[in-house]
Parts: C-alpha cells; sequence; structure tokens
C-alpha cells in the first residue's frame, strides 16, 4: 500500500478531481510507476495557493502526518497554458525539507494537450520532457483516452 498526496495548480482550484483518481485507479500517468496490484491510498489533496505557490511550503507537513510516503504534483502543472514556472523548484524544496520523494504527473497528458504543447516552446525551455519523463512517454492511446 502506498499513501498518496496530490498538490494541483490553484489556477484549477474548481477541479473535481476526476481524472487523477481514475489514474490512481487504473495506474497509468504518474502512477504507472506502481505495480498494478499495489494498493493506492489518496491521503491530502490540496493546491499551490496561487503562483508563486505559497502553500507548497507548508501542505506537505499535514500530508506527511496523515500518513503520506509520496507527493504528486497534478498534470495540470505540466500542461498548463503555461506550465507551472516553479515545477523544479517546488520538487526540490519539498525533497530537501521534507525528506519525502515528489511525483511529478497524476493523470497522463491529455493527447490534445501534448499535441498543442509540442508547438509551443516552453516545454522546450523548461526541458520539461527531462523533468517528467515517463508523462511524456506514455502509450498515446492512454493520452488519447484522458483527452
Ligand atoms: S502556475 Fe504554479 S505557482 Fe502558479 S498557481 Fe499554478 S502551480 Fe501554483
Amino acid at each position: 500500500m502506498t499513501k498518496i498526496g496530490i498538490i494541483i495548480c490553484a489556477r484549477y482550484i474548481t477541479c473535481g478531481g476526476g481524472k487523477c483518481l481514475r489514474a490512481m485507479r487504473e495506474h497509468v500517468g504518474g502512477f504507472a510507476k506502481y505495480p498494478y496490484d499495489e494498493q493506492l491510498e489518496l491521503v491530502g489533496f490540496s493546491n499551490c495557493g496561487g503562483c508563486p505557490g505559497g502553500n507548497i511550503e507548508y501542505v506537505p507537513e499535514e500530508m506527511i502526518k496523515n500518513g503520506a510516503d509520496v507527493i504528486h504534483f497534478a498534470t495540470g502543472m505540466v500542461v498548463g497554458y503555461p506550465p507551472c514556472p516553479y515545477i523544479k523548484q517546488f520538487k526540490d524544496f519539498i525533497e530537501l525539507y521534507y525528506k519525502i520523494p515528489v511525483v511529478i504527473g497524476t493523470h497522463p497528458i491529455p493527447l490534445k494537450y501534448y499535441n498543442t504543447h509540442h508547438l509551443l516552446s516552453s516545454w522546450k525551455t523548461m526541458k520539461m520532457e527531462e523533468i517528467c519523463r515517463p508523462l511524456m512517454t506514455e502509450d498515446k492511446k492512454i493520452m488519447e483516452s484522458y483527452n
């Protein structure tokens, strides 16, 4: 069993979390790294607090108190227009300060966003392909099913 905290981009604060929870159930996207028969439990769901992400400093503490083994950044941080410019700093801070692993990504990248981002410069500038390679190399049929 792995206990998971999810932090989403505050631009999508009204999101119902449907894609993230579906991906947890299907073990795809950022959750593909866990064996299919491993139970995943959501123990925290919050947002960054709005640019430039003040809640990143505090919210992991509550997730850890509730048993989180790992924190996932929602895929919206990667696929938003523009992507969150602080992803790498957030991950570095949480892993250093709270000593808990951070995975970039929850649900698969919807194929329509993947295709559009490849026509834009932001992913290249941010080296996004390196930062979250598992999301980027996911089967395109799975990405399409999350459009
Ligand atoms: S772009 Fe980054 S800092 Fe700004 S609201 Fe989204 S996750 Fe937070």
